[in-house]
Parts: C-alpha cells; structure tokens; sequence
C-alpha cells in the first residue's frame, strides 16, 4: 500500500519507532531510521528493513535540534528525491512531582517531545507542499487528554503533539498533506520497562482490555494513517490504548 514511498521515522531505533519503520517497510515504503543514540541498532532495523526488500538508510540527528533535523530532511531528500512520510514518534521521559521537577527535566521533555515534532513537521513541510503531498503521523500519548501525576512535563509535552496535529492539520489541508496522532496507551518497551511493578499493576487495572499493548499495535495504525485507506482523514488523535480513554 505504500509501494514507492519515501518514510522518515524519528527515533527508530527501538520500541515503537522500530516496530513503525519496519511495518512501512514490509508494506513497500523506503524509510530513513532516525536515531539519536545507538548507531549499531539503527543499523540493524536498517538491515532488517532492507531485508523486506525496499531501501533504508539511517540518519543521526536529535529531533531536538532544528539544524541537525533540517540536515536529516536534507540527506533524505538528496538520498530518495522526496519524503512522503513522516513519523514523529521519537520521545522520552524524566518523571518527578512536579513540586520536585527541575527546570532541566522540564526543558529536556518539552525539547524532545513538543519541539522535536515542530522541528520535523516544519522541515519536510515546504518539500511536501511542492509535492503536494505529504502524510504526518505524530505519537502523542494518553496521558495527554487524561492527565498523569508525576509526568507534568510528559503531559504537557503530549497535550502540546495533539493541539500541534489539529493546528498543522488546519494549515496543510489544502496542500494535501494530512496530519493525525497516535495516542498510545500502556505499551511494552523499553520505556515501560522502567516503570515499577506497582505503577504496571495500577495501569493494567485501568485498561479495559485487560493486557499491555505491543509496539505492532501501535505501528499497525501509524501504517493505517500513513496509507490510502486514511485518505478522508486529517487532525484526528487514534486512542491505541486497549479501551483506556473512551
Ligand atoms: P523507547 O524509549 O523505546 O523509544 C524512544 C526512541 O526515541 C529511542 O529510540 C530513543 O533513542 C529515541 N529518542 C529519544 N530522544 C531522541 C531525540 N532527541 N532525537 C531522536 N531520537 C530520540 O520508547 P517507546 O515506548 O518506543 O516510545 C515511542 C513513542 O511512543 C514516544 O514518543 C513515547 O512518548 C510514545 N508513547 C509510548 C508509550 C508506551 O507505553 N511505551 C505510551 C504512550 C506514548
């Protein structure tokens, strides 16, 4: 379904980001693995991207730093001639009450979650405007319209993707770029990971479904949103989260 396509997706190196990049891959998209750490497991998405048979190439820049990204945009463009898609899916966590949050964890937060996707939407935008077209897939989270204690900065960051979604959704309609999110629930990664087991028991209790999410559930919609089948959609948040927020 997205035979010919060219994808970035932003911190790919793991988690729901390798999960995303290798699924446009199996569907015929050629995709650039983002990474800010870890060289050798970007290479290894890489390979098991280009092992579906479709190209991939990755790319260091910290979503943070709007030089580093426009760089990325620009190898990408140079490599593959266009960038069709986008997935800004790269994020972390520095958790705290937030009587207790330091100003670095709160910047650090807001620098990679919030900013980082204003960074890359605005990068590929004049490409994808001269393309007409463009597909831009944000990861938001659920804790953004629900709220969580002890994630002020996390929160805000993910409340700030799904208002930004609606806002480049409004602003690109008409160029035929389409913008929507992805608000995961509870997914197992190495995020999640680091949780404690009483914080995993009180947000199993929470989810309807009764099970933690997998990183291919997630990727699964991305690769929805990002295809033909989306085509009638812009500026919608997909709650992927076994039935926590409805
Ligand atoms: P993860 O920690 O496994 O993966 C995050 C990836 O982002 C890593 O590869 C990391 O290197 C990369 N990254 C971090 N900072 C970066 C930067 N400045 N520039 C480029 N890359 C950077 O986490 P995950 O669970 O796979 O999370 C992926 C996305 O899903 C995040 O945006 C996260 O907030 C969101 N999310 C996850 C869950 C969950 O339960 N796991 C729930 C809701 C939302």
């Amino acid at each position: 379904m997205l035979q010919g396509k060219i994808a970035i997706v932003t911190g790919a190196s793991r988690g729901i980001g390798r999960a995303t990049a290798i699924e446009l891959g199996r569907n015929g998209a050629n995709v650039v693995v983002n990474y800010a750490g870890s060289q050798e497991r970007a290479e290894q998405v890489v390979a098991e991207i280009k092992a579906l048979g479709v190209d991939a190439l990755a790319i260091q820049a910290d979503v943070a730093n709007a030089e580093q990204v426009q760089a990325m945009v620009k190898e990408t463009i140079d490599a593959f001639g266009r960038v069709d898609i986008l997935v800004n899916n790269a994020g972390i966590t520095k958790d705290n009450l937030i009587m207790r949050m330091k100003e670095d964890e709160w910047d650090a937060v807001i620098n990679t979650n919030l900013k980082g996707v204003f960074n890359c939407g605005k990068a590929v935008t004049r490409q994808m405007m001269k393309q007409r077209y463009g597909r831009i897939i944000n990861v938001a989270s659920v804790v953004g319209v629900l709220g969580n204690a002890g994630q002020a900065n996390y929160v805000a960051a993910k409340a700030g993707v799904i208002g930004l979604t609606k806002t480049m959704a409004r602003e690109l309609a008409n160029r035929n770029i389409h913008v929507n999110a992805v608000a995961p629930g509870f997914i197992e990664t190495d995020m999640t990971d680091e949780l404690g087991d009483d914080m995993k028991g009180q947000l199993l209790s929470q989810i309807p479904l009764a099970t933690l999410g997998k990183p291919e559930n997630i990727a699964n919609v991305i690769r929805f949103l990002a295809s033909p089948d989306a085509d009638y959609m812009t500026g919608q948040t997909l709650h992927v989260d076994g039935g926590m927020v409805m």
